[in-house]
This record gives C-alpha cells, structure tokens and sequence, in this order.
C-alpha cells in the first residue's frame, strides 16, 4: 500500500484525502497538510542546503539556514 507524506511536516498518510482535509502546524502556505509529490525514499535532501535525513519528519523538524522558512524541505 502507498503512503503518502505531507511537505511540510513529513506526517504519514494512508490517502491523499486525508493528509489534505487534517490540519499541519508546519505549513507555511496555509493550514492543512500538502502532499510531497517525490517518490519514496530512503534519503531525502534539503532541496535548499543539501544535507541528508533518514526520514522526512526527520528533515522537516531540523531547522535549515539556507531555506525561507528556516526549515529543511525536501527535494522532489
Ligand atoms: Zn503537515
Ligand atoms: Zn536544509
């Protein structure tokens, strides 16, 4: 089965429904989760500054010097 992660906070989902109608406290751009549209990984990277986490809730909670919102956000 696919899982679907949110963007912003790297919560997991089972539907892309419900990671879109639940609200995310990380999402800059408004207030429900949005869907990463990569692929499954098992590294992902900071599109901004390049470093490497094991998971996207990992990457999504570190803090990033590089990006706008001060967070990691993941490369597609
Ligand atoms: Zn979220
Ligand atoms: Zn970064």
């Amino acid at each position: 089965m696919a899982n679907f992660y949110c963007k912003w906070c790297g919560s997991k989902h089972s539907s892309v429904s419900s990671l879109t109608i639940n609200s995310c406290s990380k999402n800059p751009e408004g207030k429900k989760h949005a869907l990463y549209e990569g692929s499954e990984k098992t590294q992902y990277t900071c599109k901004f500054c390049g470093s490497k986490h094991s998971s996207l809730s990992s990457l999504c909670i570190n803090s990033c010097s590089k990006s706008p919102t001060k967070k990691h956000q993941p490369a597609m």
